[in-house]
């Protein structure tokens, strides 16, 4: 018998995961707490009741795509639409990345930025950015000493909280021939986009998901800003009709019902400000957050702090590996984050 051998290090790699456990509350994934409203359903399941799924879905997804551009005042040829954020980083990365290509990360950053970089065989190259997580000049300048051919910028950073200056994602564009990618997954919630610098910055990428404001993580819709050239470039690498009917249906119906997604924002956000303002009342460190999570230090052992929540029933990231004694928790709704907090006063007495 023989077996076959995946490429080289590919086993010493751990699967990206994070635990899916059947809590009561769970606010390790900072997904939207609130469920989907009934008009939306009902658009919804009759949208996906008339498709001819019998046929190959729009192969550049050019309802959805129209519609995109149109909501940012941006062309339909430069806007481009995926299976979650997470696949139009992806296929950035296989057009501008791989073999013999510098992928530069500010870290700690979402950590798919460095995996899908690895995934398709490029190098990547770190700056390391201290509390309170904020670029400035001289990490810039380490960046582009780096020569990179893409740079990674996530704005409001996951899993800080906090956004990077905007002027700086235009020295970096303005600075080198890399690609910028700016990752605006939590851009609802706060901080300021950088997609004002898509006309006079062609190598600005600006990534977007419906996975957390429009609160369909479950959809897997993603999409992107950039020029028509990049756009081409993404559809040599993209699977042929990576976007399925259903999805692009999904997401269509959620931009019509565009006004009640945005409506939750300001419920999240007050439960965001809530963590923020009771966690120095247990001791515990709070970074503060754009996006719909914190970052916090408590005051004893992450690890136990971690377990002591889910014996609770309340479920929080633990970012240790990345950031010493770190744990993430998200904006649930206001139930939810009364659980967290009594559990957390429990743990921490
Ligand atoms: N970017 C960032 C910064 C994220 O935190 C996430 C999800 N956690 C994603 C992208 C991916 O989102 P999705 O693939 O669901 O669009």
């Amino acid at each position: 018998m023989r077996t076959a051998l995946p490429r080289p290090g590919l086993r010493e790699v751990a699967p990206y995961e994070a635990p899916q456990l059947d809590v009561r509350v769970r606010l390790n994934t900072n997904e939207c707490p609130h469920p989907l409203p009934d008009a939306f359903r009902e658009d919804l399941a009759r949208a996906v009741r008339d498709l001819p799924l019998n046929r190959y879905p729009q192969r550049e997804a050019d309802d959805l795509r129209a519609r995109l551009a149109e909501l940012n005042g941006h062309s339909p040829e430069g806007t481009w639409a995926a299976n979650g954020s997470n696949e139009v980083i992806q296929q950035l990365l296989q057009a501008y990345g791989g073999p013999g290509r510098r992928i530069a990360v500010f870290e700690p950053t979402y950590a798919l930025h460095p995996r899908l970089a690895w995934a398709t065989n490029g190098e990547v190259v770190r700056v390391h950015l201290a509390p309170p997580w904020e670029i400035g000049p001289a990490h810039v300048a380490e960046a582009l000493a780096l020569e990179p051919h893409v740079v990674f910028v996530c704005s409001p950073n996951n899993p800080t909280g906090n956004s990077q200056p905007v002027e700086l994602v235009a020295e970096l564009a303005s600075r080198s021939d890399a690609l910028v990618v700016v990752d605006e997954a939590y851009v609802e919630f706060g901080g300021v986009t950088a997609a004002g610098l898509l006309p006079s910055h062609p190598n600005v990428v600006v990534v977007r998901t419906f996975s957390k404001a429009f609160a369909l993580a479950g959809a897997r819709v993603g999409y992107c800003l950039a020029t028509p050239e990049v756009v081409e470039d993404l559809r040599r690498v993209r699977l042929p009709y990576h976007l399925s009917a259903v999805t692009q249906a999904v997401a269509l119906v959620a931009l019509d019902h565009r006004a009640d997604a945005l409506s939750i924002l300001d419920a999240v956000r007050t439960q965001r400000d809530r963590i923020l303002a009771a966690l120095p009342a247990l001791d515990a460190e709070a970074y503060p957050s754009d996006a719909n999570f914190v970052l916090f230090r408590p005051p004893r052992p992450a690890a136990d702090a971690w377990r002591g929540l889910l014996d609770r029933g309340v479920l929080v990231r633990d970012l240790s590996s990345q950031i010493p004694e770190s744990l993430r928790v998200t904006a649930g709704t206001s139930e939810e984050v009364h659980a967290f907090l009594s559990a957390l006063e429990e743990v921490l007495a």
